[in-house]
């Protein structure tokens, strides 16, 4: 259970012949791919990386990602994965910080690894799609040959994906064999009939971030099911390549079903092949996730976790309920509660989700806090970091999420907001997800953003930006005044500015540092 590599050669023995990948019209089976797996790892091997080296993956959802990711695995080696968005700097962090020796990327990208080489340990540059100076290719680079699978303990570190967490510098997140393969497990199994053979998979959220790594690919290649990648995201491509090819699996970041639902041609889209549709990341605002099931028909499933828990810590599913509005409840093996600054238990409300307006917030809310086989093994150097995001109570270890939520009586969890999103207005508690949900539902509205900005009387002010939808004729003032008679007064942004679009991770995330940016002195920006 607890061996990503024995995990997958499982699969590759019942289920050689099926579709491992398909990518472009071509596919792969999962034998052909147990082929280049090793002749990945046998690669490594030949230059002397072996048990617990690091081996930087730096690409978009292209095969050789799954190639490097499972070789490097096979190999014994460690996966740090790396945002291709990223740019030099960035990754010059990375690379030493983690001590990558293999660095595998797009020859395009190559230009970036070689500017900070000489800072880091890196030895070995792969370069995909094309010959580059100071490169090895991808093709050249694979040596034919079937290792044997070396012994891992449950305990030895697989990957070591980077997260910025609440600030500063990225930090290393450790996640053992144990701690993927649980959490593998745990997605599949509140699937009626877990990810099936025959299932296929869209695969579209980013590979370098955990919930596409766990949740969509490892998830259907320890099933047997294929894995359709897609290099970025676009969503008359992504729409197509389900129609095309009938995928039954399909998970996205709130994001995207908000961009399916305002294509133009929304109305004629045939999602009717998926049986499961999940979304996380980020809350999905209510009023996308109606209009979505209201055009097609696959349930949308909200599942929440974090990258140090590998991910996923709360889902709602078929088999354990669903409550529109709420993140669902803990996954099988993960324990959870809402706890105050003493780490005393919120007590639960009676049932949710409770109207935010209505409801005192700051009498029902606390950090979530979760416990469990997934729950990382901690950052990579950062004894301080650890020390404050873990707590020893009941005979578990628990670990802080940052977010404020409740639950419900049955057991439901909801997130309120991440805790430093909170913004303190004349001394009153505001968070922006409610104000967000609100515009969400108005007709106007294709996208929204709330954030605190400074302000010399009340410390800071509620900021909303917004995206219009392409037709619509709306002001500020009728935003405002649509706020102001749906919201506590000291809730209602006191400024709205329309944009163009949001700044977004990847992953789906605003990125409301950027938004506060443009208003704060540069020395107060986070
Ligand atoms: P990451 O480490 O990139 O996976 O980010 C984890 C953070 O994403 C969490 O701490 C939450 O703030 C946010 N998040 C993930 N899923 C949800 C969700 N369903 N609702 C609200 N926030 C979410």
């Amino acid at each position: 259970m607890a061996n990503l590599v024995t995990n997958l050669a499982a699969a590759v023995e019942e289920h050689g012949e099926n579709t491992a990948i398909g990518y472009q019209g071509t596919e792969t089976s999962y034998e052909e791919f147990w082929g280049q797996i090793g002749a990945f790892a046998t690669a490594l091997a030949d230059r002397g990386v072996g048990a617990d080296d690091r081996v930087a993956i730096y690409l978009p959802n292209v095969p050789p990602f799954l190639i490097a990711f499972h070789g490097t695995l096979r190999a014994g080696g460690v996966v740090v994965p790396m945002n291709p968005q990223y740019k030099a700097r960035e990754i010059g962090h990375l690379l030493g910080d983690s001590g990558a020796t293999v660095v595998v990327t797009l020859a395009d990208l190559v230009p970036f690894v070689r500017a900070v080489q000489d800072e880091t340990s890196v030895e070995h540059v792969v370069s995909v799609g094309g010959d580059v100076d100071g490169a090895t290719a991808f093709e050249d680079f694979l040596e034919p040959g079937d290792p044997d699978i070396l012994e891992r303990a449950d305990d030895d570190v697989a990957v070591q994906p980077y997260t910025s967490g609440t600030t500063g510098q990225p930090k290393g997140v450790q996640l053992t064999h144990k701690n993927l393969a649980s959490n593998t497990q745990s997605a599949a199994e509140l699937i009626p009939d877990g990810i099936r053979p025959d299932d296929k998979q869209l695969g579209v959220l980013p590979l370098f971030h955990i919930y596409g790594m766990t949740v969509v690919m490892n998830a259907t290649l320890f099933s047997g099911g294929a894995f359709y990648p897609m290099a970025s995201w676009d969503a008359q491509e992504a729409v197509s390549l389900i129609e095309d090819e009938e995928l039954t699996l399909m998970h996205g970041v709130p994001a995207m079903y908000n961009d399916v639902i305002n294509q133009p041609n929304a109305e004629a889209f045939d999602l009717s092949s998926l049986r499961l549709c999940g979304v996380g990341g980020a809350g999905i605002p209510v009023e996308v996730l109606r209009r979505f099931e209201e055009l097609y028909e696959p349930t949308v499933y909200e599942g929440y976790g974090l990258t140090e828990t590998s991910p996923v810590t709360h889902f709602n599913s078929p088999i354990k309920g669903r409550r529109v509005g709420s993140i669902g409840k803990p996954v099988p093996g993960v324990d959870s509660r809402v706890v105050d600054r003493d780490f005393e238990d919120v007590p639960p409300v009676e049932d949710g989700p409770v109207d935010e307006d209505e409801a005192d917030l700051d009498a029902i809310t606390g950090e979530i806090v979760v416990s469990g086989p997934n729950v990382m093994k901690g950052y990579y150097g950062l004894p301080d970091a650890n020390e404050e995001v873990f707590t020893d109570a009941d005979g578990k270890t628990w670990f802080h999420t940052g977010d404020l939520g409740y639950r419900d009586e049955d057991g439901f969890f909801y997130v309120v907001d991440r805790e430093k999103h909170m913004i303190v207005t004349g001394g009153y508690n505001v968070y922006p997800r409610e104000v967000e949900e609100l515009l969400f539902e108005h007709e106007a509205v294709a996208d929204a953003a709330v954030a605190g900005i400074p302000d010399e009387r009340r410390g800071e002010t509620v900021k909303a930006f917004v995206v219009p939808t392409p037709d619509a004729d709306v002001t500020e003032a009728e935003l405002k005044e649509y706020c102001l008679t749906n919201l506590a007064e000291y809730k209602h942004p006191r400024e709205i500015e329309f944009v163009e679009e949001l700044p977004r991770t990847t992953t789906g995330k605003v990125q409301k540092f950027k938004l506060r940016e443009q208003d704060t002195p540069e020395s107060e920006a986070e």
